[in-house]
């Protein structure tokens, strides 16, 4: 488990406000119960999980670092971006949410569409009604396509339907790195590039990336997430040192028993500058 002093910190994970399967709520108290003294909660592209998740904190006496996993188009591939103490009031960020939330609206019905001409129907009417005011995620797309006998489960309706290439895989026009790292940044926050090694970039579009993610004030990266091995702990740990970037950890948890549990992280290597020391430091 991440530790400095015994200190576990967890900064990504997902509640029923995006692909999550527990409430804000039920996220904080599962963190409090697995020892996690601060959590972060990163929904994608919404923060509207942040004022329970912060009454839960209270209760639970555990510290709420306000997040976001914002959803970036960069040189037609999607990165996320996940920012940490941002202000999850300021107009900017906000905006910048809404804008999100439609892409995704309009992103749901191209998925439903590619999905009927596979002959399954009723896609978009069941989606929206699972997500309700909550974002429609492709995990929502998955559950359904689980439930009704069109995939084994999750990773089957990915592989099948929803991933990259795949027949209803619908390239999204999501916001640009700038904007998003502005808006973190303007909102006193600190943009961290999520789960480095999930993009599948070549080494050479890999510095691409982290050259226009650092000159454009982005200030850390996960150098521990909930799946990540020693070699790619190493790895990224020398990306964090190369771009002299701050090292986060986190799970990434999205339900219980599926992937990594809440605070059941591999430790920052001690060569790493953590992305708390930045938090007394910013709004
Ligand atoms: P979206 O942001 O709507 O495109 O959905 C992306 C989410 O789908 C990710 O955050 C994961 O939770 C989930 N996801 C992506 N790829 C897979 C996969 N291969 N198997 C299961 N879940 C996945
Ligand atoms: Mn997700
Ligand atoms: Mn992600
Ligand atoms: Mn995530």
């Amino acid at each position: 488990m991440q530790n400095t002093n015994n200190i576990i910190y967890d900064l990504h994970c997902h509640s029923t406000a995006s692909d999550g399967a527990l409430p804000p709520s039920e996220v904080v108290k599962r963190a409090s119960e697995k020892g996690v003294h601060h959590l972060s909660l990163t929904d994608h592209d919404t923060v509207k999980g942040l004022i329970e998740a912060q009454h839960a904190a209270e209760q639970y006496e555990l510290s709420l670092i306000p997040g976001i996993e914002l959803s970036v188009s960069w040189e037609n591939k999607c990165l996320h971006i996940v920012g940490l103490g941002i202000n999850p009031t300021h107009s900017e960020l906000l905006s910048g949410i809404e804008e999100q939330q439609k892409i995704r609206s309009q992103r749901a019905k191209k998925i439903a569409d590619k999905l009927e001409k596979r002959r399954i129907y009723g896609a978009y009417d069941a989606v929206t009604e699972a997500a309700g005011e909550n974002m429609i995620t492709r995990s929502h797309f998955a559950s359904f396509l689980v439930k009704n006998d069109h995939a084994r489960d999750l990773q089957d309706a990915f592989d099948k339907y929803l991933g990259q290439g795949k027949s209803a895989y619908v390239s999204t026009p999501w916001a640009d790195l700038p904007s998003v790292i502005s808006w973190i940044n303007n909102s006193g926050g600190v943009a961290v590039i999520a789960h480095p090694l999930r993009y599948n970039l070549t080494t050479r579009w890999m510095n691409r990336m982290l050259t226009d993610f650092r000159d454009l004030g982005g200030q850390g990266i996960e150098v521990v997430t909930g799946r990540s091995n020693k070699d790619d702990i190493n790895r990224t740990q020398l990306f964090a040192k190369q771009y002299d970037l701050y090292a986060s950890t986190g799970s990434d948890f999205h339900a219980p028993d599926q992937w990594v549990e809440l605070g059941h992280l591999a430790d920052l290597p001690h060569e790493c500058k953590p992305v708390w020391e930045l938090f007394n430091t910013v709004a």
